[in-house]
């Protein structure tokens, strides 16, 4: 039996600097730090510091910085906000989860970004914000959405859960709307050993509201709960994970950038392949490397045949999950995002990944 290509490889990123890590582990557990203390203010800092904002605010994880986000904003009930079609569920979900309807917007077909201009058209009286992704790492398009902010009124909220050092113009996706939120699942670019997640803002007053939802409504006198919070912290033991972890995301970044132009290389001559579209000035981080395909079947089985992994991100716009079906939504509402789901196939990639592994996937696909 031929050994699987992985889509992600996290034991290799583990030996490449298991005794920084295992050491940072361990002077956790014999200091007794477990929950806020000091290695998470410190990692807060230099994550805060790494993104260019004033103030970043660890929780639990991605969609809970994102929820917390619109929390504070103030954003429930009656409330609309609008989102793309394609992502992950929790960029819908975290707008339910406070009364408001996510309203969804069809996206790029070359990039499966959300579609800047069919946001206007569904801005009502009652939208309270837009919530665009930096899809696969690639940024979206924040000039033109925060125009359209600025001329509604709107606050702009941007999930950076996949796009961790990515930018526009040398400026760090995460700053450019009110507030931005991070995830440290396992397998994003920066990663923890558990689930973790961090709002970044320079927002005082929001920063200070989002502290204290995160930590049952206190914020620094224990027992004076100023406000009805919740339970969304973060582990000393990933802080600890992430800390070292992070001196090593720009060069992590760089592997994955190299690695996804060895498979432009070799891909841009197969003609029934298209490849990631990133625009002029923005620096795409490649958390995913997604192709298009009319044959993605056909390509699929011969990845199969060679044992290699492979994934669709995401197999069903957000509008048709069975959790949304009671909007009614039809493929005639999402033409765009309708039909790349239909040929979006993601390649392995990480950055430890080899030149030679990088061909091999190429060559299954000729
Ligand atoms: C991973 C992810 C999240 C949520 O992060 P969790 O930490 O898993 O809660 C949110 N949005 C997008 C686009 C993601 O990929």
């Amino acid at each position: 039996m031929k050994t699987k290509l992985p889509f992600v490889d996290l034991k290799a990123q583990y030996k490449s600097i298991k005794n920084e890590l295992d050491g940072a582990i361990f002077r956790c557990i014999e200091d007794a730090d477990f929950i806020k203390g000091s290695v998470v203010e410190r990692f807060e800092q230099c994550f805060a510091s790494y993104i260019g904002a004033d103030h970043c605010i660890s929780c639990a994880n991605g969609t809970d910085a994102l929820e917390m986000i619109l929390n504070a904003l103030g954003i429930g009930d009656g409330d609309e906000v609008i989102v793309p079609a394609l992502s992950w569920i929790s960029t819908a979900e975290c707008v339910s989860n406070t009364g408001a309807e996510p309203v969804f917007i069809d996206v790029n077909s070359h990039d499966c970004l959300i579609d800047p201009s069919l946001i206007e058209e569904k801005i009502t009286p009652l939208t309270k914000a837009i919530i665009p992704v930096h899809l696969y790492g690639n940024p979206a398009d924040m000039h033109t959405i925060n125009e359209i902010a600025k001329r509604h009124n709107l606050f702009v909220v941007e999930d950076c859960a996949q796009s961790h050092g990515a930018e526009i113009n040398c400026k760090k996706t995460g700053t450019f709307g009110i507030a931005s939120a991070f995830s440290f699942f396992p397998s994003k670019n920066l990663g923890a050993f558990g689930d973790a997640g961090a709002v970044i803002t320079s927002n005082p007053e929001l920063a200070e509201k989002i502290r204290m939802l995160s930590n049952h409504g206190q914020l620094k006198v224990k027992h004076d709960h100023k406000i009805i919070g919740r339970n969304s912290r973060m582990d000393s033991l990933q802080a600890a994970v992430l800390q070292v972890k992070l001196r090593y995301l720009d060069i992590w970044n760089n592997l994955r950038i190299n690695a996804a132009k060895q498979y432009i290389w070799y891909l841009s001559g197969n003609m029934k392949i298209s490849l990631p579209v990133t625009q002029p000035g923005h620096k795409h981080v490649f958390h995913l490397f997604v192709i298009q395909s009319e044959n993605r079947e056909d390509l699929i089985s011969k990845l199969d045949a060679e044992n290699i992994s492979y994934g669709i991100h995401y197999p069903h716009p957000m509008p048709f999950l069975e959790a949304y079906g009671y909007k009614n939504l039809t493929p005639s509402d999402f033409p765009a995002a309708s039909a790349v789901t239909g040929k979006i196939l993601s390649l392995p990639i990480y950055p430890e990944i080899l030149p030679e592994q990088i061909k091999k996937v190429c060559d299954s696909l000729s």
